[in-house]
């Protein structure tokens, strides 16, 4: 984590260096003028006493007392506070006069200095014990009021000698060490009092940063609850701790309102966790993924084009097991449309061979009979979380009780009946990944009703248009639909389309003898005898009155004839029971193939008619094959 110095510590740290500087600097100064006003007060006073002294040699010398001025000097010494007292004299006054004894000893570079150059000189030398201060001033001969030149042997204004003195400054140095201890001791005492004075001022503003750091941490993960900033100060800090206060109240409310709006809109409440931001988008991306998900449904063309969008959305969804069943109302039957398994369920693999159908969990029962889906029976939610046998019909690891797979089917409502099921299987690896995404499932589903309902009205309007009534062939509108891509579809393929135009011999008697609803009858059992001679893949279509066209697709040469031959057969022998009476028809049929009789396909329908036609002439009940020659 990244260490962060509180605001406390920097401003302590600011406040104690400032202190620090403010005292060394000002002590420095104390320091500084004390040795400097020690320094001037002595140099003063050292002068004074080097001219008195001077002075006061010149008055012996006059007086002719000379040799009493030891006394002097002494007492001066000791009055003045002085440390030393010497007085020099110059070469030219040494050969005059001799040594003398107050003035023997070397002089010093200072004395020196002083006695060839005739200018007053001081210095100051200090060590850690002492300070000293040492002034020189010269005696120069001169023949005013004292006539020098009267006793010594020089000129005017030449240097007759000098006059030492030497002051101790030492108790004047340890006067201002003690005096700035003082005021070290006192500033110390004062910083002290301050800094105390604002650390308890800072105190609660320090705390309220900590709390408002701690509030911002919590709302930027989305925790909006615990972060409450006690208000304790009256100023701008309270403000700010109110404004904050009133943001998280105010942010956490609109969230919860999207939350809760986005809810009703979507038809459940998603899980929540401790990160209220992070619940929201999600609770928005579920919303919007729902959106563009009806969306896309909504431009989708077939039913088929939507379960495979139910599909992917499972898939995203990482629900691995999963069926969509369809229920169809006219022939009360389930079919299992779209069904994905991972290698858990081999056990409960039960390949079913009509249709080529799988049903993998479900006792197969419930494909010719509905009523035995709970999920459609009861149109509600069959969930084996509430009791693992709800459904007696779902049998897959019954032997299993290790690796029992779990289930929930979700019903889709259609035009007040249940139309479709999706059933969602789980193991116990992920049951509990699947039981979170079941309330985003179905709110998906939720939305695909609607559109699967229009979907399924259509496509039954659609199918109900190219379906003719009477035999629920198709009629001649499907066979305009189909032909353009049946035919292109044949010749990519190499194969051939055997044209069957099949026509009901003496039909006309029929309706003329019997009435037209026997015709009828006589129509339809002709047509289901057609559809039952041919394969599922072949169409058969009501041309026209008692016409029936059958197209025979990938037919092999020949093939078409062996078909024509069978149907007619069939016809022949079937008989219709009529109250009072048992009638037998019969049927004529021309046959033509595409490609090899004509490249296009409305000529291979006149080529059959044609053959047709030879048919009926030849005598009827008879299967003619179209030749050029005809
Ligand atoms: P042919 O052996 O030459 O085919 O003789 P036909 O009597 O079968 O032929 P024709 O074309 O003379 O008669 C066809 C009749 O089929 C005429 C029409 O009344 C009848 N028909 C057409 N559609 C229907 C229908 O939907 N129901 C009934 N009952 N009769 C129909
Ligand atoms: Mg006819
Ligand atoms: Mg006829």
């Amino acid at each position: 984590m990244r260490q962060i110095k509180s605001i406390k510590t920097k401003l302590l740290i600011r406040i104690i260096l400032s202190f620090v500087v403010l005292s060394i600097v000002i002590q420095a100064i104390v320091f500084v003028s004390f040795r400097n006003f020690s320094i001037n007060t002595s140099k003063e006073m050292a002068l004074s006493a080097a001219e008195l002294i001077r002075d006061s040699i010149t008055s012996f010398m006059i007086l002719g007392v000379y040799d009493k001025r030891d006394i002097f000097l002494d007492r001066i010494k000791h009055t003045s506070g002085l440390k030393e007292i010497r007085v020099l004299r110059s070469k030219t006054v040494i050969q005059q006069f001799g040594q003398g004894t107050r003035e023997s000893g070397m002089p010093s570079s200072l004395e020196e200095d002083v006695l060839r150059t005739g200018n007053i000189k001081c210095s100051v030398s200090e060590n850690i014990f002492n300070v000293e201060y040492a002034i020189v001033i010269p005696y120069k001969a001169s023949n005013g009021q004292v006539k020098c030149l009267q006793c010594h042997n020089a000129s005017e204004g030449e240097v007759l000698g000098a006059v030492s003195v030497v002051v101790d400054l030492t108790s004047h140095r340890r006067t201002s060490v003690s005096t700035v201890s003082y005021m070290v001791a006192v500033s110390m005492l004062f910083s002290i009092g301050t800094l105390y004075m604002i650390f308890v001022f800072f105190k609660p503003y320090t705390e309220l940063f900590h709390r408002l750091r701690f509030g911002f941490e919590h709302a930027a993960e989305g925790d909006f609850s615990s972060n409450k900033v006690e208000v304790v100060l009256s100023d701008e800090a309270g403000d700010v701790a109110r404004g904050f206060n009133t943001m998280t109240d105010n942010l956490s409310a609109t969230l919860a309102s999207i939350d809760n709006k986005v809810s009703l809109l979507i038809g459940y409440q998603t899980a929540k966790t401790a990160n209220a931001l992070k619940d929201t988008t999600k609770t928005v991306d579920m919303l919007v993924k729902i959106y563009n998900f009806k969306r896309t449904i909504e431009k989708d063309a077939l039913k088929s084009d939507i379960f495979l969008r139910i599909e992917q959305m499972l898939m995203e969804m990482e629900i691995e097991n999963f069926s969509i069943y369809e229920v169809n109302p006219d022939n009360n039957s389930i079919r299992n449309v779209l069904c994905r398994a991972d290698a858990k369920n081999d056990h409960c693999f039960r390949p079913l061979t009509e249709d080529n159908q799988t049903v993998f969990w479900c006792n197969e029962v419930i494909l010719t009979d509905p009523a035995q889906c709970r999920a459609v029976r009861t149109g509600g939610i069959v969930d084996s979380r509430e009791f693992s046998q709800v459904c007696q019909n779902f049998i897959c690891g019954e032997d299993n009780q290790t690796n029992k797979p779990g289930y929930y089917c979700i019903p889709i409502h259609i035009g007040g009946h249940i139309g479709d099921v999706v059933q969602i299987v789980y193991y116990k690896d992920n049951d509990e990944i699947t039981w979170l995404r079941i309330p985003y499932i179905k709110a998906h589903l939720q939305e695909c009703e609607p559109v699967l309902e229009g979907k399924t009205f259509m496509e039954l309007l659609r199918r109900q248009s190219l379906i003719d009534q009477l035999t629920g062939l198709y009629n001649r509108r499907f066979l305009d639909e189909v032909t353009n891509s049946l035919c292109r579809a044949a010749i990519r393929r190499g194969t051939l389309i055997g044209i069957l135009l099949i026509d009901i011999d003496h039909f006309k008697q029929v309706n003329d003898t019997h009435g037209h609803d026997v015709g009828d009858k006589v129509l339809q059992k002709a047509a289901s005898i057609i559809k039952v001679s041919v394969r599922e893949s072949d169409m058969v279509v009501r041309y026209g009155g008692e016409e029936i066209l059958v197209l025979l697709v990938d037919a092999t040469e020949g093939k078409s004839s062996e078909v024509a031959e069978k149907i007619r057969g069939n016809i022949e022998h079937e008989s219709l029971e009529i109250p009072s009476f048992t009638l037998k028809k019969t049927v004529s049929i021309g046959v033509s193939e595409f490609p090899t009789d004509s490249d296009k396909f409305w000529q291979c329908v006149k080529l059959a008619d044609t053959a047709l036609y030879k048919a009926k002439n030849d005598g009827r009940n008879r299967v003619c094959i179209y030749k050029e020659d005809m």
